[in-house]
């Protein structure tokens, strides 16, 4: 009992998000420098291309096993045990950003600090903010030309809708980049222009001086000694107060400048970034919170990944642990299944290698062969535990497509293409009511994740596929569970659909607002819902 104890206490599980090219893989590559998990840095292996992102994720798809390394990374810092999950950079895959987020406790956000707050940070952080989660910021590149740190604070907290602290302050930027001032600590953390760390592949000496210090002229130069007493008597009088309890909630994101190349700031961040964080929390349950030290084991699934090994046509359930201890060959009970299973080759991702592993505990993320039994949102739980966590609501998508099968003797592999894909929550696969898969209507979040399907079915499944527009942009799902509903007796605009998804629900498809508000105008019992639960 003690040990579960003390190694859920050491756990800390956190989600990073960036637009594309901000500097996400350099940092994780640089947090698991320190934690000793690689030697030098550069080796972790990210995506590369990644203003591509389709090509970007079919290049990913060719080597199997990166995408894996990418998405969840453990190692240890300081006596603690870190869970990295990564998130994919493009908007159009957001709602993977939000199943990512709900296995998370925290998120860092990392901005480039040329580009301030770009399109798809926008979007992934309105997806981070449906999530109750801290939210720290990594502002990357100080050793570049920057913006102005008050115009970077205050595009966060107008485009973000954000609360920031400074936790450190910036001494210039580019060539003049100086080093940072430490609020809490009232020091300053000079950056040294490196030469025989060029390119940060080692960990660089930090030299420690106080604002007042006499010294510190020679150090930083007269021009930014000035500046900086300046700051720092406007950040202490005019800035938000640090509110812990802001910080909890996702409401004040504490704020950090750096450089991830050249490894400054990284170490600083990551020990207050630990400090500030908790330990997994409880988690909402249909039976009440479930405490993550509780030793039974419970855990959902939050991800389904395609085939790692291409022969076998086999997918990987990632699952974050949220209570208890988990051992190898353990019985566990899947609740949606309604079936005690065996959860075979459980792994666990360290650095770049995939690992099996012989135990895990609540924070933990470990991924599970699954031979197509999972679902995005199930519950696995120690036989004899009677709950279910509360799932993960899918989005509303916003572009439709007819899709059909080029070759009609392809049925079999374009059904079961379709069916699996959806399963992992690529895409959402919708049918005329009572109709069959001979013509099936897609919907994304993101139009990309269209071309992704055309191409995961062709590689996979060896199937060409037709693709149709639908002029429809909004969907409803019918919340009605009355025995006499009829959806063919609503009162609809001749431009709604109805359709029903995979598990014979209900919904309803719209080309405009419009003909929403008909709807509900005209069928006052008709009860829709933008979620689909
Ligand atoms: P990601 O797409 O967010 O994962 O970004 P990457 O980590 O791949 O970085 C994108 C590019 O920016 C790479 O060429 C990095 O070498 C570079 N980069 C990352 N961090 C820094 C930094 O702190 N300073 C500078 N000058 N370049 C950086």
């Amino acid at each position: 009992m003690a040990d579960i104890k003390q190694e859920i206490t050491r756990r800390r599980t956190f989600a990073i998000i960036s637009h594309p090219d901000a500097g996400k893989t350099t940092l994780t590559e640089k947090f698991l420098l320190y934690g000793g998990a690689i030697a030098l840095a550069g080796s972790v292996k990210g995506k590369k291309n990644a203003r591509h992102a389709v090509s970007d994720w079919m290049e990913i798809e060719k080597q199997r096993g990166i995408s894996v390394t990418s998405s969840v990374m453990q190692f240890q810092y300081d006596g603690y045990c870190i869970n990295i999950l990564d998130t994919p950079g493009h908007q159009d895959f957001s709602e993977d950003t939000y199943r990512t987020l709900m296995a998370a406790d925290s998120a860092v956000m990392v901005i480039d600090a040329a580009k301030g707050v770009e399109p798809q940070t926008r979007k992934l952080f309105k997806v981070c903010l449906l999530r109750d989660i801290p939210i720290f910021t990594f502002i990357n590149k100080m050793d570049r030309e920057a913006r102005s740190p008050y115009d970077l604070l205050d595009e966060i907290e107008n485009e973000l809708g954000i609360q920031t602290y400074p936790v450190n302050w910036p001494i210039g930027c580019g060539k003049e980049f100086k080093g940072v001032y430490d609020r809490g600590r009232k020091e300053i953390l000079a950056f040294q222009a490196v030469g025989d760390t060029a390119n940060g592949q080692q960990e660089v000496p930090i030299i420690e001086a106080d604002l007042n210090d006499g010294s510190l002229a020679a150090l930083i130069g007269e021009g930014h000694c000035q500046a900086l007493r300046d700051d720092v008597e406007l950040l202490d009088g005019a800035g938000y107060e640090f509110d812990m309890d802001a910080v909890r909630h996702g409401r004040l994101s504490p704020v950090f400048f750096g450089s991830a190349l050249t490894n400054f700031g990284v170490e600083p961040f990551l020990k207050e970034f630990l400090n500030m964080t908790s330990s997994p929390l409880p988690r909402a349950s249909d039976k009440g919170e479930i405490d993550p030290f509780r030793p039974e084991f419970s855990a959902f699934v939050f991800k389904i990944q395609a085939n790692m090994n291409k022969a076998h046509r086999d997918r990987v359930a990632f699952m974050r642990i949220c209570s208890g201890k988990f051992e190898k060959g353990m019985e566990v009970y899947h609740v949606q299944g309604g079936k005690k299973i065996k959860l075979s080759q459980p792994q666990q991702l360290m650095a770049q290698e995939r690992e099996i592993i012989d135990e895990a505990y609540a924070g933990d993320i470990i991924g599970v062969f699954d031979p197509g039994i999972f679902s995005i949102g199930d519950t696995l739980v120690a036989p004899g535990c009677k709950f279910e966590y509360g799932g993960i609501p899918t989005f509303a998508p916003e572009h439709f497509n007819r899709v059909t099968q080029v070759d009609t003797m392809k049925r079999k592999q374009f059904v079961k293409g379709m069916t699996q894909i959806a399963q992992e929550g690529a895409i959402q696969i919708f049918q005329e009511l009572g109709g069959g898969m001979e013509e099936v209507i897609v919907g994304v979040v993101g139009t990309l994740q269209f071309d992704v399907l055309e191409y995961r079915l062709k590689n996979e499944y060896g199937v060409d596929i037709r693709m149709e527009g639908l002029p429809y942009e909004y969907i409803r799902w019918i919340e009605n569970t009355e025995e006499d509903f009829d959806p063919k007796r609503l009162n609809l605009t001749s431009d709604t659909r109805r359709i029903q998804d995979l598990k014979g629900r209900l919904l309803l498809i719209f080309a405009n607002e419009w003909s929403i508000r008909w709807a509900e105008e005209h069928n006052p019992e008709l009860k829709l819902s933008e979620f689909g639960r």
